[in-house]
């Protein structure tokens, strides 16, 4: 081996940039939960200028890799920090975080058994875990899989060839497919009806009520529409909770109607599935246990470095006729739990089950019911004091910790309104005070928050909702 080879991989090197590491990263922690004044949210720059200082950065050729470890923390955006209000992802443990390190160093493939053997064990005990807790009997299981996006399609993949006695799979579509789903629902459920070729007759958009959750009254009539026309319907899916505004579908009203109707029973739970493990809020997710296969992201709500998501099963044999293909070189038989990738889209893997189970292990499943309790009550207290601000609209009273609210001072018409907001948002994202996002519900703009980070409390929401007020009365000076 050459002398430049075998330096790179030179365990005291490694020793000595992981100590310089790991205290930047520790001393980071600190300034990011505490909100220190130094730290904003997000040093936003304009994606072409964030580009070129890359392009820049390269030509320079500094080898020093703690100052590149700097520069790329700089600018990215700080999730632990109490005023990140914005997209879905966890604040990780640095428990899981450090798994993370072990696990990528360590790199082992987990398509086969061998290739993984104590990571491929814990993904398939930590499957058997959480369908319990879901409330599946001794038949439940789950697969982990890279991202709820994934493990949708992969349910959906699995309801088709359960559905259809896999005729699917070996001869191609002859009848139109379907699922119904609400119009509330994450895009990924749309584009896996998509990929599988279903088109726009193959995802029945089902309204919503006044609370944003799928309007179970018209299913009926939703199901006979499209079973006239040809369509054959095999699946329902419900959200739990809906991506913009984290409200819940009535599972149990689903449960009956798949029921009813043999329909194959997916609950989305990327983000809210996770109330399982509170008692408090797991009554939101009544009718789960009923369901034929879920999905909950760990990197949402259960605390866990990106990406790592688990696919439960009522039912863990049917995990098995997701992909009834043959690949005899890597596993023998069907029905081996150990080898993942007959189960999974991935071929190689992430480790990700060693992250979720570093935090069962250092704190238990109580960690999971604190965070989910603790964000999910903040949600509640933030609507509350959004309804004592005059100028804010709640558009409704939240289920969980993803609040919507816009501001709409008098004398704005609807489209003023809408703008008004958006360059709230954008001007908000740009000072890189406070990270929001925003939404559209019913055609209008809504500013819109995900607590993510238990840091955040109701010094930030009351710090936000001043500063959205006086910037939005600087941009509204300009329309009148
Ligand atoms: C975030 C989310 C998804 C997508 O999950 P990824 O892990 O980002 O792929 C799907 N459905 C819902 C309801 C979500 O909130």
């Amino acid at each position: 081996m050459s002398d430049f080879l075998k330096g790179a991989y030179d365990a005291e090197n490694f020793r000595r940039k992981g100590h310089e590491l790991v205290d930047m990263l520790a001393d980071y922690l600190q300034n990011a939960t505490s909100g220190a004044e130094e730290l904003k949210v997000l040093n936003y720059q304009p994606a072409d200028e964030q580009y070129q200082f890359w392009e820049q950065d390269y030509k320079n050729n500094d080898k020093d890799f703690l100052a590149l470890m700097n520069k790329v923390l700089d600018r990215s955006i700080h999730i632990h920090h109490p005023k990140y209000m914005g997209h879905q992802v966890t604040a990780p443990l640095p428990e899981a975080a450090l798994a993370g390190l072990l696990t990528n160093l360590l790199n082992n493939g987990m398509a086969v058994y061998e290739m993984g053997p104590a990571a491929s064990a814990l993904d398939q005990f930590i499957g058997k875990l959480v369908a319990k807790k879901a409330g599946f009997g001794e038949q439940g299981g789950g697969i982990l899989t890279s991202g709820g996006t994934l493990a949708n399609l992969t349910a959906l993949l699995a309801a088709r060839s359960i559905q259809t006695g896999k005729t699917v799979w070996e001869e191609g579509s002859r009848q139109p497919l379907a699922l119904m789903v609400s119009e509330e629902a994450h895009y990924c459920v749309d584009r896996a009806a998509r990929i599988m070729g279903w088109g726009n007759q193959g995802v029945i958009k089902v309204p919503v009520d006044e609370n944003y959750r799928m309007r179970t009254d018209l299913l009926e009539e939703y199901y006979q529409k499209a079973e006239a026309q040809g369509v054959k319907v095999i699946a329902i899916v419900g959200s739990a909770c809906s991506t913009s505004t984290g409200k819940y579908d009535r599972l149990d009203q689903i449960a009956d109607f798949a029921e009813k109707h043999q329909l194959w029973f997916h609950v989305d739970g990327a983000h809210g599935g996770g109330a399982i493990y509170s008692e408090k809020y797991s009554p939101l997710l009544k009718g789960i246990e009923r369901a034929d296969t879920v999905t909950i992201d760990f990197h949402k709500m259960l605390m866990t470095p990106a990406l790592s998501s688990v696919l439960l099963f009522k039912n863990e044999e049917h995990s098995f006729a997701t992909f009834a293909q043959k690949a005899q070189y890597l596993w023998d038989k069907s029905g081996e739990w150990e080898n993942l990738a007959g189960r999974t889209f991935e071929c190689t893997k992430f480790m990700m089950s060693v992250k979720v189970y570093s935090i069962l292990r250092t704190y238990g499943e109580d960690i999971f019911a604190e965070y989910t309790n603790v964000l999910y009550d903040l949600g509640k207290s933030f609507a509350g004091i959004i309804d004592q601000h005059a100028e804010m609209e709640l558009p409704y009273e939240p289920d969980s910790n993803i609040v919507c609210f816009r501001y709409r001072p008098e004398g704005l018409d609807a489209e003023q309104t809408n703008q008004l907001n958006a360059q709230i948002r954008q001007q908000l994202l740009e000072e890189g005070t406070f990270y929001i996002v925003q939404t559209q519900l019913q055609g209008n703009t809504y500013l819109r928050t995900t607590l993510m980070n238990p840091f955040t409390g109701p010094k930030e929401l009351e710090e936000l909702l001043v500063l959205v007020k006086t910037t939005g009365q600087k941009i509204a000076e300009a329309y009148v």
